[in-house]
């Protein structure tokens, strides 16, 4: 073991919870979001108290410490992400934010009509949603990169997509749904070898594994805070450089301008030029503490402990009668989501009833409703783990799951 689970869980106090006066919290939504440790809540509490002042403005004492732990965060995530230059971290509110800030931002600078985006069966709606916005404003066009009956990109399918009108390459790191691990660099070789950038929707993949942005050379990455122990409200888009200096900025406000008048305004350096108004500079510091926090435990270790819950997980699950588990079956290319249905028992009979057992999961589309559609499904009943879950807890969810459905057989 290469942390001490008891320890950890213990820096996490909502995980000492009764649900229903009776069960003990068995929480298993980790996908969605994850819960916070105590370091992360107290370094915000914290800066409310003793320093809270709006940054960059100020001259005053305050404002200068509030602005020195907002850049500091920054750096935090510069560090985290192994990117180049602080320059190249906005602060946005999420994933969602950040892909909409590209979509929208890249196509105004770089796309015309007709003009292609390529993005995949296994999107998030936010990875989908976001470009149909621009495609209805400035006609260009989606092309969907194929799943196999396994839950992989079909790579061939995948390179047979470029072609003189593709502009830009959207596709996520992990499925929120399958738990699929995709082969990034190789997608990312690929994109670049056809000229083209290429966006990773990381939300999945940087709570649970260590993500290099220079190793992958990916062009943007895009992750939410609160799904990595850290506060809701943030989150981060990474960008190179060549790109952000090329893009408009997304929003107008104060801090994104360097001078204003009313016949004409220019605009403030990177990263500022896509930060307008005050941003979210107690966020900010909890999710640097985040990093920190998993960066202690060491996102190597956090990725084996979870992969071995994954295998085992599996492995019990299989166990029981009528069960399909969605998603490749190998460790290696899942990460810690599971999606399953059981015989003819409704995700949301199962969801609503493990609910009842204090074992929080997810149900239903999971925002992915083209791949659920794929999958031939209405919806799937989803657990997913993070770095505080416990064999015990896999155990418990597979009993519950065992109870839910002897309620049916009888
Ligand atoms: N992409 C993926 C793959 C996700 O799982 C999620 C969250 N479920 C999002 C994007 C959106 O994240 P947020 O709601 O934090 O912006």
């Amino acid at each position: 073991m290469m942390y001490d689970l008891k320890a950890v869980r213990k820096e996490f106090p909502i995980l000492e919870r009764t649900i229903y006066k009776k069960y003990p919290l068995v929480y298993l939504d980790n996908g969605a979001t994850t819960q916070k440790p105590r370091q992360v809540v107290e370094a915000m509490t914290e800066e409310y108290y003793n320093v809270n002042a709006n940054v960059h403005r100020g001259v005053h004492f305050l404002s200068q410490q509030a602005t020195d732990l907002h850049e500091a965060a920054r750096e935090t995530v510069r560090r985290f992400l192994n990117a180049r230059s602080a320059n190249e971290i906005l602060f946005t509110r999420g994933t969602t934010e950040s892909i909409n800030l590209v979509a929208q931002c890249f196509c105004q600078a770089f796309m015309q009509e007709g003009d292609e985006v390529i993005v995949s069966e296994m999107e998030h709606h936010a990875n989908i949603v976001s470009w149909q916005l621009v495609r209805q404003r400035m006609g260009i066009r989606l092309r969907v990169i194929p799943i196999t009956d396994e839950g992989t990109l079909d790579m061939q399918a995948y390179e047979a997509l470029f072609n003189e009108r593709t502009r830009i390459v959207s596709v996520t790191h992990v499925s929120n749904v399958l738990g699929t691990v995709n082969p990034v660099a190789e997608l990312v070789r690929i994109a670049h070898a056809h000229n083209v950038p290429i966006l990773v929707d990381a939300a999945q993949s940087v709570p649970h594994m260590a993500v290099d942005v220079q190793a992958l050379d990916c062009d943007f990455l895009a992750f939410s805070g609160h799904k990595i122990y850290g506060p809701t409200g943030i989150g981060v888009l990474y960008g190179k450089e060549s790109w952000l200096d090329r893009m408009p900025p997304y929003m107008g406000g104060g801090e994104m301008i360097k001078n204003v008048s009313f016949e004409h305004t220019t605009f403030n350096a990177l990263p500022y030029k896509f930060e307008a108004g005050t941003p979210d500079y107690v966020a900010s510091t909890g999710l640097a503490q985040a990093l920190d926090f998993v960066t202690s435990l060491g996102m190597d270790n956090i990725l084996a402990h979870e992969q071995e819950l994954t295998r085992y997980a599996m492995e019990q699950m299989q166990t029981i009668e009528g069960m399909r588990i969605y998603g490749p079956h190998d460790v290696n290319i899942h990460d810690a989501v599971i999606s399953f249905q059981v015989g003819q028992i409704h995700h949301l009979d199962m969801g609503t009833l493990l609910d009842r057992l204090g074992i929080a999961v997810r149900t239903g589309h999971h925002c992915a409703e083209p791949l659920i559609r794929r999958l031939g499904v209405e919806g799937t009943c989803r657990a997913s783990f993070a770095l505080y879950n416990t064999k015990d807890e896999v155990d418990a969810l597979v009993a519950g799951i065992k109870r839910v459905q002897q309620m049916f057989q009888h």
